[in-house]
């Protein structure tokens, strides 16, 4: 079979898909039970705002997508990857730890550049316009360069050892190259908060001492023995309402947006706060770590058994296992796979997501505020509440608002178990 037939019946049921969501995501639900749900809660103009959003941020993503097979299908099948490769060993002396941090470097500066015009229209014409976004274009174009280096270093130092182990163990190198990638990772997580994070924004420490003093008090009843309560400057880019935990041991830490502070009564960020907490009293990162460990072994030793095959080397480009190449393959077929795979692990992040709701139900005992800063979340996200059931059930990391204030209002009446997964 001729390759680009090939090539076709691979990429056709991806697009199809891709054309699917596309409709999807444009009608939003029509069903009237769902909208009278949705109205028990928000109003009219909250739906209409949220459709105008996400109808605005649609209308650009058949051309990211087509960016997307372009990018990779030139590189894969048109041959491209394969000459930049021979282009770069050339003036290194066909040493190859010299040839794959530039091969990185120009794989990832193009990709920005090719996505720029798209991602500047979402910041500065639909978000701006939408009323979300606040950033400037000296601030965009900073956090562009500095996201840019920092990705060419990670990507670097973890593809450099990789290519080591392909090199050296051609057999057997899937199982180390998931504890280097692993490694590479939790110290990532570690140092962020110190390195990375303060890259982007500053973090003072929160200076309201009465909540300060009540977000202790709630973590303590979680079990964990808060050191900082940090805030962050979020509002030099953006409205959206936001609270995150980060770091690993002593790095450890609660991060609050400058917005959910500003926005939001102390009871309301506390609920916000729990949340995350509730996050880490069920363990939920460490969960999330150990499943990391499966999906990393399993896409390495995927790609082993299929770069095991000279046939299918040659039809994605790749000269051997260990050719440059391969650091184009591996994202291009993860985002594949993550289509695949997306049902299953957004279930597990709703499940998450639903225990971490009822912990935070049950460490601060406040129904009401949990229900109020659901609604203001939504509100401030201009989210859309209309999200189409299949899409949820595919890509929804978090429960319905809808969801989330009913099973409120349920734990308020006494029924402390979690709802039905996908009722
Ligand atoms: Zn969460």
């Amino acid at each position: 079979m001729p390759k680009i037939l090939l090539v076709i019946l691979l990429l056709a049921p991806f697009m199809a898909w891709d054309a699917a969501v596309y409709v999807m995501r444009m009608a939003g639900d029509t069903s009237t039970e769902r909208r009278s749900e949705i109205l028990r809660h928000f109003n009219e103009s909250d739906i209409a705002v949220g459709r105008e959003h996400v109808i605005r941020h649609n209308r650009l993503f058949p051309f990211s997508r087509l960016l997307f097979y372009a990018f990779y299908a030139a590189l894969l099948f048109g041959g491209l990857g394969a000459r930049l490769e021979s282009w770069l060993l050339a003036p290194t002396g066909g040493h190859w730890y010299l040839a794959l941090p530039l091969f990185v470097l120009v794989l990832l500066a193009v990709q920005m550049l090719i996505y720029m015009p798209l991602s500047a229209y979402r910041e500065f014409v639909i978000e701006r316009e939408m009323g979300l976004s606040t950033i400037t274009l000296g601030t965009w174009l900073a956090d562009r360069a500095k996201s840019l280096v920092l990705n060419w270093i990670i990507v670097t130092v973890v593809a450099l050892p990789v290519l080591a182990l392909i090199k050296g163990l051609p057999n057997f190198w899937p199982l180390p190259a998931t504890a280097v990638i692993l490694a590479v990772s939790a110290f990532g997580i570690w140092i962020s908060p110190w390195v990375i994070d303060p890259l982007f924004n500053k973090f003072t420490l929160l200076e309201d001492e009465e909540l300060e003093g009540r977000i202790r008090q709630v973590s303590a009843e979680a079990g964990l023995k808060l050191k900082q309560v940090y805030m962050m400057d979020a509002s030099r880019r953006s409205r959206y309402l936001n609270a995150y935990f980060t770091g690993l041991g002593n790095s450890r830490r609660v991060v609050l947006f400058d917005n959910l502070v500003a926005e939001c009564r102390d009871d309301e960020v506390l609920s916000v706060v729990a949340h995350e907490l509730g996050h880490w009293r069920e363990h939920h990162i460490m969960k999330g770590f150990l499943l990391e460990v499966v999906g990393v072994f399993a896409s390495l030793w995927l790609l082993w058994a299929l770069l095991n095959v000279e046939a299918t080397r040659g039809f994605f480009g790749l000269s051997a296992q260990s050719s440059l190449v391969l650091f184009v393959l591996l994202p291009f077929l993860l985002s594949l796979a993550g289509t695949l795979t997306s049902p299953a692990v957004s279930a597990i992040s709703r499940r998450f997501e639903r225990a971490a709701d009822r912990a935070a139900l049950e460490l601060t005992g406040d129904v009401p505020a949990f229900i109020e800063v659901e609604k203001k979340l939504v509100r401030k996200a201009k989210a859309d509440l209309l999200h189409p059931k299949l899409l949820y059930r595919f890509y929804g990391s978090h429960p319905l608002a809808e969801e989330r204030i009913r099973m409120a209002e349920n734990f308020a009446v006494g029924d402390k178990s979690l709802p039905h997964p996908e009722n």
